[in-house]
């Protein structure tokens, strides 16, 4: 470029400048129109909870307030249901395990109640009381391969029978070496909390994303869809796009969380028939619903099942996904296929389920 301008005057220089300037604003405008058409002016805010970021862009009147007590939302649902928060209702359940009934809040109910319909539909797949397995492999703070024998002792205590969830707003857990981890559920949860506030405070559109979970609010008024990103299991780049109107989409990989020992990958979505890593050749379920828990505990349970004897599961609750194979193919299901771009040559499109 130097020897260029070198090579012509200076005002040529300064026409030419200006002309890639007006060029790159136009290209740029044109860009934001593609993938904003039909939004107003927007609020960004990333907080961090539940052990990621929350990321939001809310659209019209009143949104700044309303990410602010989304984000509190989420802060306050995590404080009920992760393990880890003191008094948690779940710590608490955790603690008087085998013990008494325990009130717990209204929030805490609705996230149990309908995972525990994904427990059961899934025929124990995903189960909300992994916990003594999970808290071994300790795959946040201090990732090992557990000895099998201590696997074998802890793993009859993974039931999700053993919960309790009572209508009167109270829960218990039934036996002394029952504990629960909703870690598979959280994000989805939070991004349920986000747009139950968006709704109320009435804003036009909003996103939400935590960690592997995102949730759409409003129609943009040209109709046009959200685009989501799918990110490529391979790299932190996307591999394609998922477009829907309403709605969530949970990601369950692999790749999220593993380390290697001796020459093996483990990871963190484990199959509570066996205490380890689940094997279903899947590196990554993506799963839309209509609700955030929904789609984050059929992510984990689809995971965990793998493709075929997902699509029960998934049609009996109005769901759709897509699969990405250990072999790089994915699949679609038929609800989502015209939805679904790939951007990138290292994968192919294997089929519409
Ligand atoms: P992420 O936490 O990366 O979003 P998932 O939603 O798939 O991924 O949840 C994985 C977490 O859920 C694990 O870290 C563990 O705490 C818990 N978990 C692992 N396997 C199961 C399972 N089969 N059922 C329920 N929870 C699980
Ligand atoms: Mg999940």
């Amino acid at each position: 470029m130097k020897h260029f301008l070198d090579r012509i005057s200076e005002k040529t220089a300064r026409i030419l400048a200006l002309c890639f300037l007006a060029g790159g604003i136009l290209l740029l405008a044109a860009a934001l129109w593609i993938n904003f058409g039909g939004l107003g002016s927007s609020t960004t805010l990333t907080t961090y909870a539940m052990g990621s970021y929350v990321q939001q862009t809310v659209y019209g009147k009143g949104r700044e307030e309303a990410a602010k007590q989304a984000s509190s939302a989420v802060t306050e649902l995590e404080n009920l249901i992760s393990w880890r928060v003191e008094d948690s209702d779940v710590q608490r359940l955790n603690q008087a395990a085998g013990t008494e009934f325990l009130e717990i809040d209204q929030r805490t109910w609705n996230v149990l109640s309908t995972a525990l319909q994904v427990c059961q539909a899934s025929g124990g797949a995903f189960d909300v009381t992994i916990a003594p397995i999970s808290w071994l492999w300790d795959f946040d703070q201090d990732p090992h391969l557990p000895s099998g024998d201590l696997i074998q002792s802890l793993l009859p205590a993974v039931d999700y029978e053993n919960v309790s969830l009572l209508e009167d707003g109270t829960a218990a857990l039934q036996t002394h070496d029952t504990a629960m981890d909703l870690g598979a559920v959280g994000k989805g949860a939070a991004c349920d909390a986000a747009v139950e506030v968006y709704q109320e405070l009435g804003v036009d559109q909003a996103v939400v994303s935590v960690g592997g979970s995102v949730g759409v609010w409003g129609e943009k008024s040209s109709g046009s869809p959200w685009r989501i990103a799918l990110r490529d299991p391979d790299s932190q780049g996307s591999l394609g796009e998922l477009d829907i109107l309403t709605g969530f989409l949970s990601t369950s990989g692999s790749y999220e969380k593993q380390f290697t020992q001796d020459g093996v990958t483990y990871h963190h979505i484990l199959d509570p028939d066996t205490g380890y890593p689940a094997e279903s050749g899947l590196v990554s379920v993506t799963v839309w619903s209509g609700s955030g828990v929904l789609s984050d505990a059929l992510s984990t349970a689809c995971f965990v099942l793998g493709m075929e004897d997902s699509l029960p599961l998934l049609e009996q609750f109005d769901s759709g996904a897509v699969f990405i194979t250990q072999d790089h193919e994915i699949y679609v299901t038929e609800n989502l296929a015209d939805g679904f771009t790939l951007d990138s040559d290292q994968y192919t499109l294997a089929g519409t389920l």
